[in-house]
């Protein structure tokens, strides 16, 4: 069908987004700032933080794309609104707003 198609491809051209904008970023690292090595998993995928407050948790999130170090775990988090992955999602704004 159609609609599937059109949203498959927009599935698709996200997780591209993700993975090109971090992998860009990448590129300005030298080493990883714990262990010094050099090598990053980079995951198409965008994840989310959850807020919680001592009311419990919100309904904000804010979305992310990652780098990890494969020598030590350690994770470099990016704002998935800079990397244009949730520009349809409904709590973009917030994220956008986060940034400013
Ligand atoms: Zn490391």
């Amino acid at each position: 069908m159609p609609t599937d198609n059109k949203h498959e491809s927009r599935l698709r051209a996200a997780r591209q987004r993700a993975f090109d904008y971090v992998s860009e970023q990448m590129e300005r690292i030298d080493a990883c700032p714990v262990c010094h090595g050099n090598d990053w998993a980079i995951p198409d995928s965008t994840y989310v933080l959850r807020e919680v407050t001592a009311d419990g948790y919100t309904e904000n999130v804010f979305p992310l794309v990652l780098a990890t170090c494969r020598s030590c775990g350690y994770v470099l988090l990016f704002n998935a609104s800079m990397a244009g992955t949730v520009d349809d999602w409904h709590f973009d704004k917030d994220a956008r707003d986060a940034v400013d």
